[in-house]
Order: C-alpha cells, then structure tokens, then sequence
C-alpha cells in the first residue's frame, strides 16, 4: 500500500486519524512527531531507523527485523538494479493496524503481523520513489512494481525471493475454476480488472488480485526483456498520459502494444495452465 490523497476510502479514514493525530500532539506539544507516537525506542542498523515500543517487541525480534530489512534492501537493490543507500524510518505497529504503508519520503508503518513476515512491499516502494525518480501517477504502475519486488517464495520449502514462483502462484490462481455458487478467497483474488483498462481508465481498484496481477505483469516484462525496460517505463509512464502514448511507449520499449501484451501474458500465465490444469483433472 502507499498512503496518497486517493479515493480509496480505507486510506482516507486513515489520513483523517492520521491528521487527528498530529494535531493533538501539535497541541501537546510534541517535537519529533513520529517517534515520539510510534515508538519511544529506536534501533539503528546501517540503512534504517526501526521505532518501536519496548513492552511489544523483545530485543531479539528487533534485531531480527534489521537483519532482514537489510536483508531485503540488498534484494531489492539487485532486482532493480539500483544502489539505494539512504536510510529509511520504520515505525512499527502503527495504531491504525493492520494496513501497512509507505509514506514517500517520511519512512514506512507496518504492523506487527506485517513486520514479522516481511516481504520488502513497503520498502520498495521508497525504495523504487529514491531511485526511480518520484511516485508514479499510475497506481497499477506503483503497486505493481512494490509486488514485483517482494521477497516471497510461494513453493512448499521456501527458500525466497523468485520471481518464477510469483508468476507460477498467479497463474494457478488465475487458472482455477470459477467458483460462482460462494464467495470464498479464490473469487476475491480473481476479482480484479485488467491491467490495460487500469492505465487507460487511471483507475487501480485496489483488490488483491489487481495488486497480484500487475505485479506478475512487471514480473512477465522484466523476465523477458530486463528490469533495465521496466524502469524505462517507470519513467516513461510516471505522469497521467493518453492512452495512445501509453501503447506508443509499450511498442517502443517491448514491441507491442499493451492490449497485445496483457494478451499474450495472459494467454501465457493463465490460458495455457488451465489447459495443463484441465489434462491434469482427467
Ligand atoms: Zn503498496
């Protein structure tokens, strides 16, 4: 997630309690907002500052959570190929919960839940912002690249951080039969709007199989032309354009449009599995 001034309702709560906040410390008096409500204690590593609040972590989980900070700092740097050096601020177990964020420039909120299992989504995207040169107009864009740089090995015996296992996750997700008679997390998953309508509408709907697919669109271009092309298009794509502009941009960079690229992703990733899928059940 990245905290804007969206339509996204859930983020708008969140900045009103957010605004609350401050304003009830700036009448209190507080001088370093932040620290001082997330967290009294820091703990310093060589790129980030964690403030957290003592009675909720033990000494050996904050360490822990630097070392993989770290740990996913470096991964992410090699994925982008970029040398990210800065620190950033972490303010743990936010009070709002469970909705992590990255705030550009100020630093990342993330629960307790969200920090004990960290996948780097909250870091890549200052991470992405510091290197890449700003906040993409493009939501499908910024969140797509946050989930393509996540640290996360969905197979059976983890070992982490491969972009094949991410596209093998989506497309079993995206291959599987609908399931129309109750909802369930699959139905979820797959309600989601493609990703050429998501650029040319301006539009990111925010639901967890829009997050999954962008980011395994990025990762289906970045596997097969470099990440060297996906930053191009970052930066090409970084200010709201016509929808003309978009296709002539995909062309130049990947040969195609990008109808004709969501298509022959999706022919790839879901189409051609749920034939496999299908062989397979009989
Ligand atoms: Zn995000």
């Amino acid at each position: 997630m990245i905290f804007v001034f969206t339509k996204n309702p859930r983020k708008a709560i969140s900045l009103i309690l957010r605004l609350v906040c401050c304003l009830g410390m700036l009448f209190f008096g507080s001088c370093d907002l932040f620290s001082t409500h997330y967290g009294k204690t820091c703990y310093r590593t060589e790129h980030f500052k964690i403030y957290y609040h003592e009675d909720e972590f033990t000494p050996q989980e904050i360490k822990q959570i630097g070392a993989r900070k770290e740990y996913l700092r470096k991964y992410i740097n090699n994925t982008l190929e970029t040398h990210f050096d800065g620190v950033i601020d972490v303010y743990l177990d936010w009070y709002l919960g469970e909705n992590p964020n990255a705030e550009y420039t100020v630093g990342v909120f993330e629960s307790r839940r969200y920090v004990m299992d960290d996948d780097g989504h909250e870091i890549a995207h200052i991470m992405v912002f510091e290197t890449l040169g700003g906040d993409c107009d493009y939501d499908v864009m910024t969140e797509g690249m946050a989930v393509s740089l996540e640290y996360v090995d969905f197979s059976e015996n983890a070992t982490g951080g491969n972009y094949q296992n991410a596209l093998e996750m989506y497309a079993r997700i995206m291959s599987m039969p609908d399931t129309s008679e109750e909802e369930n997390e699959l139905d979820w998953y797959k309600c989601d709007t493609s990703i050429t309508s998501q650029f040319y509408d301006r539009y990111f709907d925010y639901s967890s199989g829009s997050y999954l697919r962008a980011g395994a669109f990025l990762i289906y271009l970045r596997s097969h032309w470099g990440i060297k092309k996906v930053k191009q298009l970052y930066g090409e794509l970084m200010q709201y354009t016509s929808s003309e502009k978009i296709d002539q941009t995909f062309k130049e960079l990947f040969g195609a449009t990008l109808p004709e690229l969501e298509m022959e992703f999706t022919r790839l990733y879901v189409t051609e599995e749920r034939k496999k899928n299908q062989a397979g059940s009989k």
